[in-house]
């Protein structure tokens, strides 16, 4: 059986006065909650206020992105083991806000993904296509080479200490989040893809869906078969909308 996992997603959203409430209110909500891992991904300037805050909690924090090299000559980058000096143990790698929007490719992905797990630390790898690839019937085709990128390079060995999430763009930030069953199907299809290398591996890695995911459409996503939790952006920004979708997985 996989254990479910839910990770907030701040992306550059919050202040050391809002952050405060926020995890006060997720600690209070989910502290006491056993039945799946909960993590929170913060902006770097507040890894330090989350390690503080979450110490000795049963939820675990991470970063948005690294870079996949060692610290060196690398003007406004973090290396990993920056981000492993402070005990941070996830990050999220290749999201599409990064492809898009700073031009991250499956390549960088596919290095810095390598990057945090030879630093120790566990990668949730972000795939999904557009809504126009969707249109056009190519997202197997799309997500398959995501997963590839990674699959080729490093073998199916290197699922084994990560996360994999499944977020459509077009879901994501947009209040309209994937049907679990239009979720499901590409899940399983992800499975299915590494279990032609390495079907135990395959049985065991936990993908995650993400994409308008909220209080009210957590439970139904988080039943499907091949849906290990949630990845979640808008709604990990208060307690209020956080912690009920924590505690549906
Ligand atoms: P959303 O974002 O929940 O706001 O759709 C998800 C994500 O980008 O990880």
């Amino acid at each position: 059986m996989r254990r479910k996992l839910v990770v907030g997603n701040w992306k550059m959203h919050g202040s050391i006065a809002t952050n405060k409430v926020l995890l006060e209110g997720v600690i209070k909500g989910v502290g006491q909650a056993r039945d799946a891992d909960y993590v929170v991904c913060v902006p770097y300037p507040y890894l330090c206020q989350a390690q503080h805050m979450l110490e000795g909690t049963n939820i675990a924090w991470g970063a948005q992105n690294l870079c996949a090299r060692g610290d060196g000559a690398v003007t406004g980058a973090v290396s990993p083991t920056m981000l492993t000096d402070w005990g941070c143990t996830y990050v999220i790698i290749g999201h599409s806000e990064r492809r898009m929007q700073f031009h991250e490719t499956d390549d960088t992905a596919a290095a810095r993904f390598h990057a945090a797990q030879e630093a120790g630390m566990t990668p949730i790898l972000c795939m999904g296509e557009t809504r126009e690839e969707r249109d056009s019937d190519w997202t197997e085709f799309i997500v398959g080479r995501q997963l590839d990128s990674i699959l080729r390079r490093y073998g199916p060995g290197v699922l084994k200490n990560s996360i994999l999430a499944y977020e459509p763009l077009w879901a994501v930030g947009t209040g309209h989040p994937a049907t679990p069953e239009q979720a499901q199907e590409v899940h399983a299809f992800i499975r299915a893809r590494i279990a032609r290398c390495d079907a135990e591996i395959a049985a065991k890695v936990r993908i995650l869906y993400g994409g308008s995911v909220k209080p009210e459409n957590a439970a139904q996503l988080f039943r499907m078969p091949d849906i290990d939790g949630g990845l979640i952006g808008g709604a990990s920004l208060t307690a209020e909308s956080f912690v009920p979708i924590c505690l549906a997985a």
